[in-house]
């Protein structure tokens, strides 16, 4: 190594050592479900976005076995070159279908979905209003673009409604959001944040990470659980990672979106198409939710027992409204703190501090899934109350 690149390295990791933020992800030593492995210790799983419990589902596995077997471990080229097989496109209409959309195109991710639709849709003399707790992967999406953009107050719609009428514009204006909130698992307002969209002639582009498969007919995201899946002013795109199981990302909306992207996306067009065991085990997927109604139920049944529990321990859940469960313990140290006591306790449940979350509001963020047993739920709500006792939190 260079002498340069060395202190590069040394140096960078010094700072994040020093200030606390130098991660050291755990390892799981088996597959990702309610109850796993990790580090060497039997777990109760509440730190997945496993929501339905599709990752190591055997109707997921056997899909893509089966694609894998007849369609090839690669696809072999970006998709515009030679990577689009016929499982992808029949997939893309399995997913329109499923989201009420004229189309629908996935991408590899929803990291690189927002990259791809955010810079392909904004120009130079375009105004684009994000909230001010959107996913990382927007910021960055909106960094490509040359679009002035400005921040709304999180979920505040009469803020939204301040910043259109400070900024007019002739060109194209996008009000951005997540649909649940990956940090709090608040529900972003969305009837109000696309009427006042709407009343300033603006598209809305909702990100349902977090919402589809959890929010909605048959988990079809926060955009059905708001009754606008046939406004053609909203734009949803998503990811397949979360929910769904395995990865990828999507943008659902009218035909010529899906035309454009595939005509001008960077992801698109020069990274390689998903695997076919990928597209098989997506596929089972969206089968699976419709057929089943039974997971989604599972999914809330858990999700009111548990919180409701806590809230009876006397925790603050900090407003969530989805399965994604914050638990507050303020400051980071304290989090991290009562991270590494559940764990001792057989619990996998992950503290988030500054600059994930703001300063002050250092939490532990559990995610119920349709997998967990009472037993499991059970489990982890003794040790809370343990840990929670413990540090005088409750
Ligand atoms: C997780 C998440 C993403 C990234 O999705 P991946 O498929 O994991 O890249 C994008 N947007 C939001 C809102 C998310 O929560």
């Amino acid at each position: 190594m260079t002498v340069q690149l060395k202190n590069r390295l040394a140096s960078e990791l010094a700072d994040l050592r020093s200030s606390g933020l130098l991660l050291h992800p755990r390892v799981l030593d088996a597959a990702n479900r309610a109850r796993t492995t990790v580090d060497g210790r039997e777990v109760v799983n509440l730190a997945s976005n496993n929501y339905l419990g599709f990752a190591d589902h055997p109707a997921l596995k056997a899909k893509a076995a089966a694609y894998l077997e007849q369609w090839g471990a690669g696809a072999g080229a970006v998709r515009t070159i030679a990577g689009t097989l016929r499982i992808h496109e029949d997939f893309e209409e399995q997913l329109a279908a499923f989201k009420h959309a004229g189309s629908a195109l996935v991408l590899q991710s929803g990291f690189t979905t927002n990259q791809g639709v955010l810079g392909t849709l904004l120009r130079e003399g375009d105004l684009v209003v994000s909230d001010e707790l959107n996913h990382a992967s927007i910021i960055d999406g909106l960094r490509l673009t040359k679009a002035t953009r400005k921040v709304f107050k999180h979920a505040d719609s009469a803020d939204l409604d301040r910043v259109l009428r400070d900024h007019p514009t002739d060109g194209l204006r996008l009000v951005v959001t997540d649909g649940v909130f990956s940090m709090d698992g608040d529900i972003a307002p969305l009837g109000e944040l696309v009427r006042v969209a709407r009343e300033h002639g603006a598209i809305t582009y909702v990100d349902d990470a977090h919402g589809s498969g959890v929010l909605g007919e048959a988990g079809r995201g926060t955009v059905h659980h708001f009754g606008l899946q046939d406004a053609d002013d909203v734009i949803q795109v998503g990811t397949l990672s979360k929910a769904w199981g395995v990865v990828g990302g999507y943008a659902a909306g009218p035909r010529d979106l899906r035309e454009l992207l595939i005509n001008r996306a960077r992801p698109y067009l020069f990274s390689t198409a998903h695997p076919p065991a990928v597209v098989g085990a997506l596929s089972a997927a969206l089968d699976l939710v419709q057929s089943d109604p039974s997971f989604m139920e599972r999914l809330w049944a858990n999700t009111r027992f548990f919180k409701a529990e806590l809230q009876t321990l006397g925790f603050d859940l900090m407003g969530s409204q989805t399965p994604i469960t914050p638990v507050l313990f303020g400051e980071a140290s304290t989090a991290f703190e009562a991270s590494r006591a559940l764990f001792h306790e057989g619990i996998f449940a992950v503290g988030l501090g500054f600059p994930t979350v703001p300063r002050g509001q250092a939490r532990i963020r559990n995610i119920v899934t349709a997998e967990h047993t009472r037993h499991d739920l059970e489990q982890a709500l003794a040790a809370y109350a343990k840990v929670g006792r413990a540090l005088g939190v409750i």
